[in-house]
């Protein structure tokens, strides 16, 4: 059963960005979500530069997963992430699919186990494509290796051993990774 109303949830959220200030709209996200009262940023994976997937020519994302505690169920998050991505500059009906963004904040998982199922117009869940992304598994398998994606019935882990995605994703610079530095 999807915990709705004031329920605690968890909800895993992939935070990526190529364009402009990166780093700011990274911080800016994570504040945003930080301080909206029914959310609590738990844990944030390391940072990834990573090799843009389905348009070449644009420069590579940083990217990374935070886990969240949430009373908001799945579509009002999503709704959220979304008010989150403008205030940080993002205008969907100038971009192209797939190309450069300030910010790009997915849902890939919600409930305690991450098991929430969805299937609608404006959400799916789990996330319909983290489980062939390379740069979504890794950051993602940093946080909760063991979590069972609920459509595959394989952990996270499992996952990231057996994509099949060649795009490179390089672990970001030790300094850099400082929170501080964000
Ligand atoms: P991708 O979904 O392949 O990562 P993208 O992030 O570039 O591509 P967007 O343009 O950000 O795609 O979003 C397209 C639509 O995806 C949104 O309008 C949103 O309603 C829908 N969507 C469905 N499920 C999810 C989800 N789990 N997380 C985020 N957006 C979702
Ligand atoms: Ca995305
Ligand atoms: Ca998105």
């Amino acid at each position: 059963m999807i915990p709705y109303g004031n329920h605690e949830a968890l909800a895993w959220v992939a935070i990526g960005s190529n364009q402009g200030a990166v780093w700011c709209h990274i911080k800016r996200a994570m504040g945003l979500l930080q301080r909206h009262w029914r959310i609590s940023l738990l844990r944030c994976s390391p940072w990834y530069w990573t090799e843009p997937v389905g348009v070449r020519r644009q420069p590579w994302f940083i990217n990374g997963v935070v886990v969240v505690t949430t009373t908001l169920s799945p579509l009002p998050l999503l709704h959220l992430l979304q008010r989150i991505e403008c205030r940080c500059g993002r205008n969907r009906h100038r971009e192209q699919r797939w190309g450069s963004r300030p910010l790009d904040l997915d849902l890939l998982l919600y409930g305690t186990q991450g098991q929430t199922i969805i299937r609608s117009a404006s959400l799916t869940l789990p996330h319909p494509r983290l489980h062939r992304r390379r740069f979504v598994l890794q950051p993602l398998a940093d946080l909760a290796p063991d979590l069972i994606h609920p459509l595959r019935g394989k952990t996270v882990d499992r996952l990231l051993v057996a994509v099949d995605d060649p795009n490179s994703v390089v672990r970001v610079s030790r300094r850099r990774q400082q929170c501080d530095d964000l």
